[in-house]
């Protein structure tokens, strides 16, 4: 492999948030230096990255100073301005590729690309008047969600219609953003897939894991979650045709509906993922290497699952529990060093061991 990052390069990374900070953890491991693009000042990748730029994603020569100064470019979030990925990418590798973070920015775009590769989505329709949002759910019904198009996480940028009657007000909460209309699926549960594909297209999945929403926020993933051999192996291998599908290079997080239908595909995202952090206790390789590894065009790791695991987000005031859980046995806990612990606020996880596999 010719093409393999030596230890002692730079991996760039864009985002310094939590998913930053235990990428940077991941790659000094494997002897890299890290290089954070940030534009808040202090951010918790920050504290374990080599350098880390302070500037706003629309200062070019700042970017442009940053892709000099590292051999490869990755992010941790995947609303990045085109025009600064124009300036990167003249300069270094972004991985994963450009195409795979259009089609996640978009919901739109997004559904078009995993409908045209054969897998079941939610019924939707993009909406920009309340006209446009009639007719939706004329064509969709209710209960629905109205979702922005764009820039949208953790439940954020959403509005649930019960009835029709729910149109005005929901359409009012997009504050003019363009919009799609999903019906509402009857899910029994949620699991994810995190996906890994190497430089040489070699593909690697862990364990479906299983997700656990409160106030649209991650709070729990439970592995092995309940999915029948067969629902596990349609699972691993529709996450393999989208990475391939899109030349990916990378750690994607595949968000999945399990239905009496089969398996809807929610969303995807091109980067490591809070369903993924299980992978820290239950695994040789976790999703924060497995990332690293790909993007530096070494071989994947062995992500094979040595435990059953459940994650706990630590949300807000959560961290007051955490002198209690440093007390728990089998209990791993990751910290962001986040100094303000406000409402909603992802400020740490634990991974709880409940079973050791030989
Ligand atoms: P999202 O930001 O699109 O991942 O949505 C956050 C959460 O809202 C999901 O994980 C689901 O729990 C719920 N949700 C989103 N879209 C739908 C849908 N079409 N039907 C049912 N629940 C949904």
């Amino acid at each position: 492999m010719t093409d393999m990052l030596s230890p002692g390069a730079t991996i760039g990374i864009l985002g310094g948030g939590q998913l930053g900070r235990m990428l940077s953890v991941a790659a000094s491991r494997l002897g890299f230096r890290t290089h954070i693009y940030e534009p808040s000042a202090n951010p918790p990748a920050g504290h374990v990255a080599d350098q880390v730029t302070t500037a706003a994603y629309d200062d070019l020569t700042a970017l442009r100073a940053f892709a000099a100064s590292v051999d490869v470019v990755t992010y941790e979030f995947e609303n990045i301005p085109a025009e600064a990925l124009d300036a990167l990418d003249a300069i270094r590798p972004i991985r994963p590729n450009r195409r795979a973070l259009a089609v996640s920015q978009d919901r739109i775009l997004e559904k078009d690309f995993l409908t045209g590769l054969g897998l079941t989505v939610a019924p939707y329709a993009a909406v920009q008047t309340l006209d446009d949002l009639h007719a939706a759910i004329t064509r969709i019904g209710t209960p629905a969600i109205l979702k922005t198009t764009r820039l949208g996480y953790d439940g954020k940028g959403q509005a649930r219609l019960r009835s029709p009657e729910d149109a005005t007000t929901a359409h009012a909460s997009m504050m003019g953003a363009p919009s799609v209309l999903e019906g509402f699926i009857d899910f029994s549960h949620e699991v994810s897939v995190i996906a890994a594909r190497g430089l040489d297209g070699s593909v690697a999945c862990y364990d479906p894991g299983e997700n656990v929403h409160k106030d649209g926020i991650l709070s729990t993933t439970t592995v092995p979650s309940r999915l029948s051999p067969s629902q596990r192996t349609d699972a691993v291998l529709l996450a393999a045709r989208i990475l391939n599908a899109l030349d990916y290079v990378g750690v994607m997080g595949v968000e999945l509906f399990v239905t009496r239908q089969g398996l809807i595909v929610n969303e995807i995202a091109p980067r490591v993922h809070n369903s993924g952090h299980w992978t820290q206790n239950g695994c040789a390789v976790d999703q924060f290497e497995q990332h690293i590894r790909a993007v530096a065009g070494w071989p994947l790791g062995d992500g094979s699952r040595h435990a059953d695991v459940v994650m706990e987000n630590l949300i807000g005031d959560d961290v007051l529990r955490v002198p209690a859980i440093a007390r728990e046995r089998n209990a791993a806990l990751h910290l962001y060093g986040k100094a303000e612990a406000r409402p909603g606020r992802k400020m740490g996880h634990v991974n709880r061991i409940t079973r050791g596999i030989a």
